[in-house]
């Protein structure tokens, strides 16, 4: 099985839906230990995407992926829209002529994709960040026999991953500022990471 344009087409729709539905709960988790922003921020950010993607000429997987890291990071100020825009486009350059995109080049995009966010944030896992959603999610693909199970288990991860950020101390972005008192709250950009993979995985499935 390989991922068809129109699928990463679906993913992208998928994830400005998520964007927007739980643009509040984004918002909440922000506000507790940031500056409230994120779901407008990614919100924002993933209507962008659509109008360019809605506006540009019918593309390969790879081409749709950098167009969104286009949009994002023209759209979206703060930490996150560089580190998604870096997401996509490490992603879409990785897939770009690749003539199926299968488990193994997918995998390999995913991998870039969390090296493009690691180069640019410098967040380690544990520092309280997106990484702690990106990084098992990548691992579960990449340990995978198949795409659509393997995108299944990557969304399970990137849950359980961003679950786990609450505890944690922040040692990257804003919340860093709070020190100890950004203990007991779970990520935003985790949370937003998670939606991601989610998306993906149903993309896939139907
Ligand atoms: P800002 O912090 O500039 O207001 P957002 O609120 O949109 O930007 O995004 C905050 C999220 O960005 C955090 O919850 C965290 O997951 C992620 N983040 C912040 N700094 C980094 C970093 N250096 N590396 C990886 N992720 C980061
Ligand atoms: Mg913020």
């Amino acid at each position: 099985m390989a991922i068809t344009r129109d699928q990463t087409l679906d993913w992208m729709r998928r994830f400005a839906g998520e964007m927007a539905e739980h643009r509040q709960e984004l918002v909440a988790l922000d506000t507790a230990i940031g500056d409230g922003d994120h779901g407008t921020n990614m919100n924002r950010g993933m209507t962008k995407a659509l109008e360019k993607l809605d506006g540009a000429e019918q593309a390969a997987s790879g081409a749709v992926l950098k167009t969104v890291a286009m949009a994002l990071v023209s759209s979206v100020g703060g930490a996150a829209g560089p580190l998604y825009g870096t997401l996509f486009l490490q992603m879409g350059t990785a897939l770009t002529g690749v003539q199926e995109v299968g488990l193994s080049a997918y995998a390999t995009a995913w991998r870039k994709a969390l090296q493009g966010v690691q180069a640019r944030g410098k967040a380690e896992p544990g520092d309280k960040t997106m990484v702690d959603a990106l990084i098992p999610a990548v691992e579960a693909l990449e340990s995978a026999s198949d795409l659509n199970g393997g995108l299944r288990a990557a969304a399970q991860a990137a849950e359980e991953g961003m679950k786990a950020t609450t505890p944690l101390i922040a040692r990257k972005g804003r919340a860093s500022y709070l020190g100890e008192r950004s203990k007991d709250h779970q990520d935003p950009g985790a949370t937003s990471t998670y939606y991601l993979f989610k998306s993906a995985a149903e993309a896939l499935a139907d």
